[in-house]
């Protein structure tokens, strides 16, 4: 039977053909030494080969300088063998979640990203790390602050790494943000604002406690939470009061929330408040000091972010793959043996902060203290 088209848009001829010009260089140029060639690429398997996968992390493939595809990890082997063909690997670096120990005999593959539903994000990094992977999980990094523990563990008992596929990190507009903070003439950040929201039609396992974990917070308003941590320097707030908006479709989201707006407070007296919903659209972050701001609109896409800034509008070019730099950062952590800038506690850090939104809606926006 002839494997569905997925969407990954790398030829296999183009990917041959670009190996072949490389060799090619390699035979006009004998003299090069070791020493002068860069280092070999990383290995990734991706697990999980869906819509994040396809549409955004197969294209970023192309573009990385310190890592490339090498195997993949599906419950559906017609998917694995598109991949294959697409990214010339061979067909017995195709695993399924059940046969996944065996990554570990596989030298080729040096780290897995796992791009499953959230609730399984855990078995399956924890499953990664005992193969002797180096790990990167999607957002959020799982369910609970419970999951996060498990999953940090097992990757230090393995003595692998694990990051976050936090890819906010490598946009050059949230640089700006983290640029502005530290700025003396602009910082410190004291307010911030915003949200992340659309609206969802089609049902599907984000609207699922069991596979979701959560509603749209886990899903959109964790880059609300991101872009907070960004802007303050990773300082986690010490205070969180929320409260879940009544429903419009209760019938279509049945155990997670529809619509929820929290404010954290910094022990600095910041203050930032959001909302996230599948029920309205938003896109969008500001902060403000006492002597500037920054506002970015669209703030969490992929790519097309704009904004201004008290000095007025931000532009820059060339436009950046957020996926790429994001996994060419962490191969680069990992090559020299030391933590990404997406850590898995960073990880954990926004899961205390969901948990506590949950917590606070749940009793009717009471504050609740967090320690991180
Ligand atoms: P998706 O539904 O398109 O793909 C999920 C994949 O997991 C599919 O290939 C599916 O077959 C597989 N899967 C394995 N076991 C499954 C099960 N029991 N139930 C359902 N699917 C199962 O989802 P997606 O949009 O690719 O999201 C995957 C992860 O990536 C999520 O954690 C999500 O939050 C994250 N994500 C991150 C970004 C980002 O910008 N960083 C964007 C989209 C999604």
């Amino acid at each position: 039977m002839k494997p569905p088209r997925q969407p990954v848009s790398l030829s296999r001829r183009e990917f041959i053909g670009r190996a072949s010009a490389g060799a090619a260089a390699m035979a006009l140029a004998p003299h090069i030494r070791a020493a002068d060639l860069p280092p070999p690429k990383l290995g990734i398997a991706i697990l999980g080969l869906g819509g994040y996968a396809g549409g955004q992390l197969a294209p970023a493939l192309k573009l990385t300088q310190n890592v490339q595809i090498t195997g993949v990890v599906t419950g559906t082997p017609s998917k694995g063998l598109n991949w294959s063909q697409v990214f010339g690997f061979p067909e017995k670096a195709i695993y399924s979640y059940d046969t996944m120990a065996r990554l570990a005999d596989n030298p080729t593959i040096d780290l897995v990203y796992v791009v499953t539903p959230n609730a399984l994000h855990k078995d399956h990094v924890i499953a990664a790390a005992k193969a002797g992977k180096h790990v990167i999980t999607e957002k959020p990094m799982g369910v609970s602050v419970a999951e996060c523990d498990a999953m940090i563990a097992a990757c230090r008992a393995a003595k692998v790494k694990l990051s976050v596929g936090y890819r906010l990190h490598f946009d050059p507009y949230f640089a700006e943000v983290t640029r502005l903070a530290k700025d003396k003439d602009v910082g410190p950040f004291k307010r911030m604002g915003g949200g992340f929201g659309f609206t969802m039609t089609e049902p599907q396992w984000r609207a699922e406690k069991k596979l979701a974990g959560g509603g749209p917070l886990m899903d959109l308003g964790i880059y609300s939470i991101q872009a907070a941590g960004i802007a303050k320097g990773e300082v986690p707030p010490v205070a969180i009061t929320a409260l879940e908006q009544p429903k419009k479709r209760p019938e279509f989201f049945r155990d997670v929330e529809e619509t929820i707006e929290w404010a954290m407070d910094y022990a600095d007296g910041t203050r930032a408040e959001f909302v996230t919903s599948y029920n309205g659209g938003a896109n969008r972050f500001r902060a403000e000091s006492d002597k500037g701001w920054i506002d970015l609109s669209p703030a969490f896409s992929y790519n097309g972010l704009q904004g201004a800034t008290h000095q007025g509008k931000l532009s820059f070019e060339p436009a950046v793959n957020q996926q790429a730099r994001q996994l060419d950062h962490i191969a680069q952590c990992i090559r020299e043996g030391r933590e990404s800038d997406v850590p898995g506690e960073m990880g954990r850090r926004d899961l205390i902060i969901i948990e506590a939104i949950y917590k606070s809606a749940a009793q009717g926006g009471k504050r609740v203290e967090i320690k991180v």
